[in-house]
């Protein structure tokens, strides 16, 4: 896990990765969010101080009105206390105790002298110094003077009425005229705390939650009353109170109990959405990290898959579900000789089939196309250069699968095998020829024993020809019979010599390679004067079979012919050392299955040594002073094109068997006609 002091260190090396111009888009996105954020918080932080100001402002309006009309309540109550002393008195106190804001109520005649007086039942005398103010102050006098001569209530200017030792009171007096018949008849005063009024007049709503105070026009606080809890900032509004005679500042304060970054809901939602905002833009930011990361990873990945398929020599070609060509290689255009602009979204005939194949690729691509599989070992094709050359590819197919795991179409790789075959048809004609050479190496071998052969015939000829020459030459001696007879011989021996010299020829004559259907009796007949022809030379004798009722092999005639030649030969030549009775070589066939045909050759010889066996199939490994020792090798190249095998094993008591296997042509048994086993001559 990294560390957390190592997190500044990462985040700088990234952002140091990153482009100058995506760094300043980033800042600059950054900064104005930012800009955003504090804004809003700025907004509703004014928006929310407003709404206080505005609710301050109502109260202290809502405040002033209560106090207006309580004032005014008041007023009526006075002017309808009772003249009659003793009545002014019980009315008097009894207002008193009903309106707790006034402080004390006199009844003065019109020089202003006291007649009398009552004090609220709420003030001990202790407190209330308001006893001293019998003798009436000028301010008082003053405002009384006004209301007699205006007809109407006036205030005298509030003035501060010291009590215990620290307190006092804020008063405030009211005057009214008396007035009987139109006759001045005195005054009523009455005099009002001023704390008392906030505390009694305002609505005590309005004194929840702020303080409400009477000040001086110049911002002397007179009288206060409120449970405003202290906060870190106050909001305030004033309202004028216009009194007759006296005019006062009504004042609202109000403290914002919540600290100031969040004053209200609005403020923390806008917080909290400008906070989430920050985390959902950080998270972006590293979102956009990883798709860069990943960004690079892929084109590194596109760079790599490129740089490999540029240096494929394996051609690629992409087609979609309808057959159109959507990607192709640099090898495959180099193959083809086409641009990857002239084969990228072209469909059958592609510009690189033959035009004599076009019908039977049509034929194949709607095959693939329908969603059958390709052989997992690919199929040959023949594909045409832009040249018009042809060449031979093997193309291997398979489905291509996108990301949703849905085929696409079809992705196929394919290989130039043209060289490949070339090479395969030289290897091929140059193996013929080596076997044409091997055939008439042993011919060579068997010239002695051909003149051999055929001295047989001809010196017969050569007598009869000279016997019957005689009898003609002598008159009489020869009959027409004798003659007759003497040149029959000649045609038979003739015939025998003209034979010999066929089935050499036969053998010798380059044929062309073709697999047919042969029986063993047939392959044995037409190499058993040959191996006779050797069997004679050393006394051997050879024997075969059965063969009857054996299935047809498969096989290129000629080269299998050649290889039970050569193992014959070889087992005869082997027998050399051996005594003259044990000289016989067996040469048998039987159906090991319905697909196997084998065949073995066995002689009674000297055997083969380890030290021989090791190297027995090289080429040109040979023991014998006259052997080329390609015998073994081409035979076991001739089994194995079959798709047969070559083994040797000892022959106990002495010698070797060679077996080999071939295909057989079909699982009919061959109708062949009962055939004596046939005992080849034994070597005279
Ligand atoms: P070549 O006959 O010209 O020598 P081959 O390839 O036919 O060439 O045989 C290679 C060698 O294998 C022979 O020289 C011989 O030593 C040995 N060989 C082949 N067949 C036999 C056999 N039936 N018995 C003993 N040795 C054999």
């Amino acid at each position: 896990m990294p560390s957390f002091a190592s997190a500044p260190r990462r985040i700088w090396r990234q952002l140091a990765r990153w482009p100058t111009r995506r760094l300043a888009l980033w800042l600059a996105l950054l900064l104005l969010v930012a800009g955003l954020l504090v804004t809003l918080i700025w907004l509703a932080g004014r928006y929310e101080a407003d709404q206080i100001q505005v609710r301050v402002d109502r109260d202290v309006q809502d405040a002033g009105g209560d106090i207006r009309a309580g004032l005014t309540r008041n007023i009526q109550s006075l002017q309808a206390l009772r003249t009659n002393p003793q009545q002014w008195q019980a009315d008097a106190e009894e207002l008193l105790r009903s309106r707790r804001e006034l402080a004390r109520l006199e009844w003065r005649d019109t020089s202003f002298k006291l007649i009398a007086k009552a004090q609220s039942p709420y003030l001990n005398n202790a407190q209330s110094p308001l006893n001293s103010r019998d003798a009436p102050y000028g301010d008082l006098q003053l405002a009384c003077e006004r209301a007699r001569r205006q007809s109407g209530p006036m205030y005298a200017p509030s003035h501060f009425s010291p009590a215990n030792i620290g307190q006092g009171f804020e008063l405030m007096e009211l005057c009214l005229p008396l007035m009987q018949s139109g006759q001045h008849q005195g005054y009523l005063v009455a005099v009002y705390g001023l704390q008392a009024i906030l505390l009694e007049i305002v609505a005590k709503p309005l004194l929840r939650g702020q303080d409400f105070s009477f000040t001086e026009p110049d911002g002397t606080r007179l009288a206060i009353q409120g449970t405003a809890r202290r906060g870190g900032r106050m909001f305030s509004g004033q309202h004028i109170l216009d009194l007759p005679g006296n005019t006062i500042v009504l004042r609202a304060d109000s403290w914002r109990v919540t600290p100031d970054l969040f004053p209200n809901v609005l403020t923390a939602v806008v917080t909290l959405m400008s906070i989430a905002l920050i985390g959902v833009l950080i998270l972006l930011g590293r979102d956009i990290n990883r798709r860069l990361r990943a960004e690079r990873e892929l084109a590194d990945a596109l760079a790599f898959r490129k740089a490999m398929e540029d240096s494929l020599v394996t051609g690629l070609r992409a087609r979609d579900m309808e057959g159109h060509i959507r990607y192709v290689n640099p090898a495959f255009c180099a193959m083809t000789g086409f641009s990857a602009h002239e084969l990228l979204g072209a469909c059958a005939p592609m510009p690189y089939w033959p035009p004599e194949l076009i019908d039977e690729y049509q034929q194949r691509q709607a095959v693939r196309l329908s969603g059958h599989l390709p052989p997992r070992e690919g199929y040959e094709s023949m594909f045409m250069r832009k040249d018009g050359s042809r060449f031979s590819v093997l193309v291997f197919e398979a489905p291509l699968i996108d990301a949703q795991g849905t085929q696409s179409g079809w992705m196929s790789a394919i290989l130039d095998i043209s060289e490949q075959r070339r090479m395969e048809e030289l290897s091929r004609a140059s193996q013929e020829r080596l076997q044409a050479s091997a055939r008439l190496a042993t011919m060579g071998e068997m010239a002695s024993l051909l003149s051999h052969e055929l001295n047989q015939p001809l010196a017969a000829i050569s007598s009869y020809a000279t016997g019957t020459a005689n009898m003609l030459a002598q008159p009489g001696s020869a009959s027409v019979q004798d003659v007759s007879h003497a040149l029959s011989r000649i045609a038979s021996q003739a015939e025998r010599a003209g034979k010999v010299i066929k089935s050499v020829y036969d053998f010798v004559r380059r044929r062309e390679s073709k697999h047919e259907a042969v029986t063993a009796q047939s392959l044995l007949d037409a190499v058993m004067p040959l191996v006779q022809l050797q069997a004679r030379k050393l006394s051997v004798q050879v024997q075969v079979g059965p063969l009857r009722g054996l299935p047809t092999v498969k096989i290129d005639r000629v080269m299998v012919e050649q290889v039970l030649l050569n193992l014959a030969r070889n087992g005869i030549q082997a027998m050399e050392a051996t005594s003259q009775a044990q000289r016989i070589l067996y040469i048998r066939a039987k159906a090991i299955d319905t697909q196997w045909l084998e065949f073995s050759v066995s002689d009674c010889g000297q055997g083969i040594t380890e030290e021989t066996a090791k190297q027995l199939f090289t080429p040109f490994f040979s023991t014998k002073p006259e052997g080329m020792g390609l015998g073994l090798s081409l035979c076991r190249t001739v089994v194995e094109q079959h798709g047969g095998s070559l083994v040797f094993e000892p022959n106990p008591p002495q010698g070797t068997v060679f077996v080999f296997t071939l295909p057989v042509a079909s699982t009919n048994m061959a109708h062949e006609l009962p055939v004596a086993d046939l005992q080849y001559g034994q070597a005279s």
